[in-house]
């Protein structure tokens, strides 16, 4: 008999969504910011300590309201790693930034605050550290940077919900941060995103460009008598709809959290010996740091090792993937690029390959998938 195929991921269904999109929809209120949406404000704002948030329809809107609101203009510098998504980037290069690419850490692929001061110039704005598989930056390192040359650090904390710095939630630590609600993500509204407010001076112009430019959130608090346009901006905000799917999610966080965590542990325990006994690295997690259970990888040691283990993992119904392309490379930006050799972020684009991670696996999902990474290794 063939075995049932296991996809990389499935968007989660806590079974309350349609309930209350069916509300949000009857309700008669469908556009932005209703009861759904200051629902999920409340819950993250209570929950996390941010000083305020709001909801977008994705983290790429998040990131491009955090560009808006930083004022980058042509020229100025923003510091990113390379090995991240594409948003990261596009949301400064809009606003005419010149990207300095930052490289990883040789232990995971968050950005190497080692090298981060050399890279600082008088014209750089903002650092953006992004924490990836929902593994915190080294937070510290950065924010005294960021203090010394008076820059802003926007969080990229996409993958990074309810994942903490020493005892610190991401997000709540930089100026700014923006989360995802895609739903690769451990939360998701299929797509969705908020932006975390921490520095207050950001509070009344996030709300003006949330909303097209308009002072219209003031308005609808009879703060002003009026509404107009005031600001630049765009549409960020997402209907009640997405909103109300969202909720759903959010009420079930801990449950979901609960479950992920799990699922990464049992793949850590099955795969530690076997990875180590190959030269194969295995997510790394420093003291400072909790893991949110967002992602499971390994980094292979060389590309056709990787290759060969996410063939090998297919023929046996198990869906594997790589992840980013280090963007100091993309077609869209090597051309800009300055040419610093960039090791460890060539070295994750290569090696790293993530493994099934979503709510719905089942214990023997993983100890099938751990069974089938080791047939691998044995086999080389
Ligand atoms: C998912 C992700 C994004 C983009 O999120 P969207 O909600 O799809 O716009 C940006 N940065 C990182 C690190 C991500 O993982």
């Amino acid at each position: 008999m063939d075995k049932m195929k296991i996809p990389f991921n499935k968007p989660y269904l806590t079974g309350k969504e349609m309930h209350y999109m069916y509300q949000a929809i009857y309700s008669g209120k469908i556009s932005g910011n209703g009861m759904y949406t200051q629902k999920c404000h409340k819950y993250f704002e209570e929950k996390f300590g941010f000083k305020k948030v709001l909801l977008t329809t994705s983290c790429t809107d998040a990131l491009e309201m955090c560009a808006i609101l930083a004022d980058i203009k042509p020229g100025d510098e923003v510091i990113i790693p390379s090995f991240t998504f594409v948003s990261t980037a596009l949301a400064f290069v809009r606003q005419g930034a010149k990207i300095v690419f930052a490289d990883s850490n040789s232990a995971n692929p968050n950005i190497d605050t080692e090298l981060l001061e050399k890279l600082i110039t008088p014209k750089t704005k903002a650092i953006v550290p992004v924490h990836y598989a929902g593994i915190s930056c080294d937070m510290d390192k950065i924010m005294a940077l960021a203090q010394k040359y008076n820059l802003l650090v926007i969080e990229d904390a996409a993958q990074a919900i309810d994942s903490y710095y020493n005892g610190k939630s991401l997000g709540s630590i930089g100026n700014l941060a923006a989360f995802s609600f895609h739903e690769t993500k451990n939360l998701n509204s299929g797509e969705g995103g908020m932006l975390a407010i921490n520095d207050l001076q950001f509070v009344k112009r996030s709300e003006i460009i949330w909303e097209k430019g308009t002072n219209r959130s003031e308005f609808f608090r009879g703060e002003v008598d009026k509404y107009g346009w005031v600001d630049t901006g765009s549409s960020f905000l997402p209907s009640e709809i997405i909103a109300a799917y969202l909720y759903a999610q959010v009420e079930n966080m801990d449950m979901i959290q609960a479950r992920r965590k799990e699922i990464w542990q049992i793949y850590y325990n099955g795969l530690e010996k076997c990875c180590r006994k190959n030269g194969v690295m295995l997510p790394f997690i420093p003291e400072y740091a909790t893991n949110n259970g967002h992602m499971f990888y390994l980094v292979c040691t060389s590309i056709d090792q990787r290759t060969s283990l996410i063939d090998h993992l297919k023929n046996d119904g198990i869906h594997s993937v790589f992840h980013y392309l280090s963007l100091h490379k993309s077609p869209y930006y090597r051309d800009k690029y300055d040419g610093r050799e960039l090791v460890y972020s060539d070295r994750f684009t290569d090696q790293l390959v993530r493994l099934p991670m979503f709510y719905e696996l089942t214990n023997s999902d993983v100890e099938r998938i751990i069974d089938s990474v080791k047939t691998f290794f044995k086999s080389l």
